[in-house]
């Protein structure tokens, strides 16, 4: 039996009809720009997560840039996250000239550890990036505590947590400002490039929406030197349509989850800790194994497609290096890299299939 790690195409098929009628309507409009496809998708977005406004972009790493912008980072400031996430978690950070510092994770949810935040400020720290990774929500209780004494700016990057809850409340309106992604491999995937930002702070969120559109408050008048961070109006429509069927998808995440939870018992491996206070959107299922590069070679073997997610931390990235992190400074966060496997999870697939990874990973003899 074949298990691909990430299959896009059956998810793609089953609306497909739906997905080009509504493009050609798009089309037929011409609202290729933000536009009334985009401000549906936000206000449907808004009332299914509960957040008061969203604003749609044209990637996921835009509203960390304008998430930077909003805090007021600059050259001089420290922002301390997470080396154990993808690359534009940090880029924001550096696009504007501030520092990352990066800190150690925590041991069983792999998310940013507030312990080791509270150990890195300095009078020069000016906000903190939080990433809820592989769908798991940080502790941000501990991390808004943080954050209170020192009058710190919380970004929360949402990327992989679309529909994620913390104590009940949705991601990345805890923090100062939450983005998320809608690249094609995302829990909400667009058919091309799409992101979103979201704020509790009205004033964050007009500034947020003036950056996002050249500045401008209205035509050919620019208060503040702006980007082009406009979504299209085709990915707007798209992910409408997406978003009426992302309870199922998530549901169906949340199901197979439990499956290779119960049924993953395999002495070596660590299988991904849930803490009772958040609900995982679950956007990776990532297991841990002294000798990953042999368990992944079997798993191959047996048909069982896998990544390696992500295979070196942020600090030891060689973008990086004039910031001087050295091998072995944040050891859970190189430890984990070294030992993460990521086992298919997609809303598309088969009991069957599922069974068949679970037999796979207990049939490993490491
Ligand atoms: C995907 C991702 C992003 C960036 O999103 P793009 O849409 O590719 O720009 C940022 N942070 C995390 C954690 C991601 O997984």
């Amino acid at each position: 039996m074949k298990v691909p790690f990430l299959d896009l195409k059956p998810q793609h098929q089953a609306i497909r009809d739906e997905v080009l009628a509504a493009l050609a309507a798009t089309y037929d409009a011409t609202r290729f720009c933000l536009g009334k496809d985009v401000e549906d998708f936000e206000k449907g977005f808004s009332a299914k997560f509960g957040y008061a406004r969203t604003l749609g972009m044209n990637s996921g790493t835009s509203p960390l840039h304008i998430g930077s912008l909003c805090g007021g980072f600059g050259p001089g400031d420290e922002v301390i996250t997470t080396p154990f996430t993808f690359a534009s978690s940090c880029w924001g950070i550096s696009y504007v000239g501030a520092t990352p510092v990066f800190v150690d994770i925590d041991p069983d949810t792999w998310c940013i550890s507030p312990e080791a935040i509270e150990r890195a400020i300095t009078p020069r720290t000016k906000g903190i990036v939080v990433v809820h990774i592989f769908g798991q929500p940080a502790r941000m209780d501990e991390i808004m505590a943080i954050a209170a004494r020192h009058r710190l700016f919380v970004v929360e990057d949402c990327a992989q947590a679309v529909g994620a809850r913390y104590k009940g409340a949705p991601v990345g309106a805890i923090g100062d400002c939450g983005t998320f992604s809608f690249y094609p491999t995302k829990n909400l995937g667009a058919c091309g490039e799409g992101g979103a930002f979201v704020s509790k702070h009205a004033a964050v969120m007009d500034k947020a929406q003036l950056l996002r559109v050249h500045g401008s408050p209205k035509r050919y008048l620019h208060t503040e030197v702006g980007f082009n961070f406009r979504m299209d109006g085709f990915q707007g429509a798209i992910l409408a349509i997406k978003l009426k069927h992302i309870d199922a998808y998530t549901a169906r995440r949340r199901a197979i989850a439990a499956q290779y939870r119960a049924g993953i018992k395999h002495p070596a491996v660590t299988l991904p800790v849930v803490p009772a206070y958040g609900e995982s959107v679950w956007h990776q299922f990532t297991i841990l194994h002294a000798r990953r590069d042999a368990l992944r070679a079997h798993l191959e073997q047996q048909g069982v497609g896998t990544d390696i997610i992500y295979p070196g931390p942020m600090h030891l990235q060689p973008c990086y290096a004039s910031l001087g992190y050295a091998q072995g400074s944040l050891p859970v966060a190189e430890r984990t890299s070294e030992r993460c496997v990521s086992l298919p999870i997609f809303p598309e697939l088969t009991d069957e299939q599922v069974a068949h990874v679970i037999a796979a990973v207990n049939s490993f003899a490491g």
